[in-house]
């Protein structure tokens, strides 16, 4: 494949944010539809508004394995949803995450296909990814609306062919804090539920905001907001929401995390509401079916790939609380959710050309 597939420009053009259900729809319409072929059967979901769609052999209902990519994008402005070509580059919204993956994936599945050599490999497109995967990739394997893979291949993560072994937990709390208002000029009389919640958050700050660079193990807090009902600068403040998003690398360390918030946050009369919560995830390359793949993928590259431990959450997590395990790796790019994303094509090409060898070998019936 030397040319640039016209369903990637298609692909780019379409502004599948989550705030535009039709143009989430429209994206997996161009994927479907382009790589359609009498041997391969595409089942479509939509679930709470969010399309997905697997596209597998008609002899290999249960695929062994599960190619997987994201068709929704994190919003830009319009002129991103251009694909640029700048030297070796492909640049625009979504050509590292991770509307090309679709592509090269599609063209995969369509060549097996029209070779009458289809393996047992599906295609997993999804459309929530951005806004959590709740309605994606969780629904479908709760819901046990696709089979279990024995392994899943998701270029989400893993910048430059690092192999990612673990991605943290997250945690979104609201902490709600009391007070007693007063006139601004006698704020003693009064009870300020902001500096309650300051002085909170300091403490949690000082214990669970220790991670400085990426992969070195340790949780981070964001503050993200402090809001009040008050609006006047003479008025000591009687009520205050706090929004933390922490990230922790292990299950056992959130939920430790999460119980001494409560702790100390019930000392000083605060509540603590969980907004949203997501497991962490590992990979175990020292185990079948990774450590074939990154040996196999090593020998194909003739290099080796290193191992990442990652800040961010994918989809993996819902494969990792289903006991199936995930590659993570992508080829060279970078820039995600900037106005300068971008993908190296030809590394794009021959993570195609490795993801093609490896499934021909291990996923033959
Ligand atoms: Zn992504």
């Amino acid at each position: 494949m030397n040319h640039t597939p016209n369903s990637l420009k298609q692909l780019i053009a379409i502004q599948s944010t989550a705030d535009r259900p039709a143009e989430l729809k429209r994206a997996v319409d161009v994927v479907v539809d382009t790589y359609k072929n009498p041997l391969l059967k595409v089942s479509r979901w939509n679930i709470q508004g969010k399309p997905s769609a697997l596209i597998a052999p008609k002899q290999h209902p249960a695929p062994k394995i599960l190619l997987y990519a994201h068709l929704d994008v994190v919003p830009a402005a319009p002129e991103s949803f251009r694909l640029r070509k700048n030297g070796g580059r492909m640049m625009g919204r979504g050509v590292g995450d991770m509307k090309t993956f679709a592509v090269l994936f599609g063209e995969l599945l369509l060549g097996w296909a029209n070779a009458n050599t289809l393996p047992s490999v599906g295609l997993l497109l999804t459309s929530d990814e951005e806004v959590g995967g709740m309605h994606g990739t969780q629904a479908l394997l709760d819901k046990k609306l696709i089979q279990k893979p024995t392994i899943v291949i998701m270029p989400d993560g893993g910048d430059h062919w690092q192999l990612v072994t673990q991605e943290k937990a997250l945690m979104q709390l609201e902490l709600t804090a009391g007070g007693r208002a007063a006139h601004g000029s006698r704020p003693w009389l009064g009870k300020n539920a902001l500096l309650k919640l300051m002085h909170l958050y300091a403490r949690i700050d000082h214990k669970l905001n220790t991670a400085r660079h990426e992969g070195d193990g340790k949780p981070s807090v964001n503050l993200a907001k402090i809001e009040t009902s008050n609006t006047a600068s003479n008025i000591v403040p009687s009520d205050g929401v706090m929004t933390l998003d922490l990230r922790i690398p292990t299950d056992q360390e959130s939920k430790a995390a999460l119980i001494w918030i409560k702790q100390e946050a019930k000392k000083v009369g605060i509540s603590v509401t969980v907004a949203g919560a997501g497991n962490s995830s590992a990979m175990n390359y020292a185990a079948f079916p990774l450590k074939e793949f990154r040996t196999f993928a090593q020998k194909f590259l003739g290099r080796t790939l290193p191992f990442q431990r990652c800040s961010g959450a994918s989809d993996a997590r819902f494969f990792s609380a289903h006991g199936i395990p995930t590659v993570i790796t992508k080829p060279l790019g970078g820039g995600h959710h900037t106005p300068d994303e971008w993908i190296d094509w030809n590394n794009a090409l021959e993570y195609q050309r490795l993801v093609k060898e490896y499934t021909e070998r291990f996923g033959a019936r």
